[in-house]
């Protein structure tokens, strides 16, 4: 058997040239801004961090993301005045959700302060935003008060297995599952809510805490989402046969569990979802939902509505992209807020990223090979945020 090579990758992969000017200038008469795919732009996910104190295998493997590897220096992150002018931009295009995520965003030091100024953004219509962020949990024990006090509604945590052996190989930093479920619990009590709770399920390594999971986290009022191991970034050596299908995540909930499918509860939703019956065969909403957000089987770019701003203000259109658009320079050119918008416009109505649905249409997507799209470099999921 030859030997994996992992190749070190540095960031950034490169940078595209920002259109000036782009076919739809629709937002400005008050229309909805569409990609050239017709697709809005409803959801910003922003990286406040390219750090992380966990080592998840399917992230950031700890063979590349050792004590040699170099992250972002300080000078280069934007600033907290920076990406909240660079939201209200994102908000003027359409975008009514915010999600802050890394690497691991409660490593950001002073994160209520940049949470404060988010949340007293509206949407065009005058509503709050939903502002969200996307957490390990090992800090949400101590932070969730003060994240809940600042203005987040809600937080996801990721959780993948309840068994400490199982989730501190996949962690890789022999971190305890109690200390996240006193997190999820802080949360709860501080009112961060609805909470879900995000499980990346790898074969061969955690699917034994599919059922665990689900009996855990049933009737709790928190949605629990099985996500697809996924071919993002060049480090974790990804393997088509290391992907636990979400039918297959399904069946073998179903050994056990009565559900049934529930429709989307908005346009652009990742996940699918579905309730529990009860004894009687019926819906029963006190039980809770699950999820499941199955990137390598099911894609759903036809519905992406999703934009990525980096830790240094770069944009990308798609969690599998090369390369991102560097605002970084106009963000801090001194010029009027519109040139922004506009360059994101321009941007935005030129973008035709469907990565998954391509990499479904590979013939070897099947097969145990890495495919052909996965070969292709792309940006590694800690730098642009998940
Ligand atoms: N550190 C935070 C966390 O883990 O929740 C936020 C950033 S993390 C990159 C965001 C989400 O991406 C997590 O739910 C994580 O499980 C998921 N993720 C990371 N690498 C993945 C992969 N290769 N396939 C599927 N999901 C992945
Ligand atoms: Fe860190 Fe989140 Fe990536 Fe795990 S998934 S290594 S916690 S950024
Ligand atoms: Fe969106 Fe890209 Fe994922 Fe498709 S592959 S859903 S375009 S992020």
């Amino acid at each position: 058997m030859s030997e994996r090579v992992i190749p070190i990758i540095t960031q950034p992969l490169g940078n595209l040239a920002i259109p000036q000017s782009g076919p739809n200038t629709a937002w400005q008469n008050g229309l909805t801004l569409k990609d050239a795919l017709s697709r809005p732009l409803h959801d910003l996910r922003i990286s406040v961090t390219d750090r992380c104190n966990f080592r998840c295998s399917y992230c950031m493997p700890k063979e590349v993301f050792d004590n040699n590897y170099q992250y972002l220096p300080q000078s280069s992150l934007l600033s907290f005045e920076e990406i909240t002018q660079t939201a209200k931009s994102f908000i003027t295009l359409g975008v009514e959700k915010i999600r802050l995520t890394g690497g691991e965003p409660l490593l950001r030091k002073n994160l209520e302060i940049l949470i404060s100024q988010l949340a007293e953004l509206q949407t065009l219509n005058g509503k709050p935003l939903d502002l969200t962020l996307t957490t390990n949990g090992s800090l949400l024990a101590r932070k969730a008060e003060t994240l809940k006090a600042a203005g987040l509604k809600r937080v996801t945590v990721s959780l993948d297995g309840l068994d400490d052996e199982v989730f501190k190989r996949m962690n890789d930093v022999d971190f305890p599952v109690s200390d996240v479920l006193e997190g999820i619990e802080a949360a709860r009590k501080a009112g961060l809510g609805p909470i879900k709770v995000n499980m990346v399920v790898k074969r061969g390594t955690n699917e034994q805490e599919i059922l665990p999971m689900a009996r855990y986290f049933k009737g709790t009022g928190i949605a629990l989402r099985f996500i697809e191991y996924m071919d993002v970034g060049a480090t974790n050596g990804w393997r088509m046969n290391e992907v636990l299908p979400s039918a297959e995540v399904l069946q073998i909930l179903q050994t056990e569990l009565s559900l049934t499918p529930l429709s989307a509860s908005q346009q652009g939703e990742t996940a699918e979802r579905w309730g529990y019956l009860n004894e009687q065969g019926v819906h029963d909403t006190s039980l809770g939902e699950i999820g499941f957000i199955s990137s390598v089987t099911k894609a759903f770019c036809s519905d992406c509505n999703r934009a990525r701003l980096t830790t240094e203000g770069q944009l990308y259109l798609c969690l599998f992209a090369s390369q991102g658009y560097d605002l970084k320079p106009l963000i801090r050119s001194g010029q009027e807020p519109e040139a922004l918008t506009q360059a994101i416009a321009a941007i935005w109505s030129q973008r035709t990223d469907r990565y998954s649905e391509l990499r479904q249409q590979e013939p070897d997507v099947s097969t145990n090979d890495e495919g052909a799209a996965n070969k292709r470099r792309k940006v590694e999921m800690s730098y642009i945020g998940g």
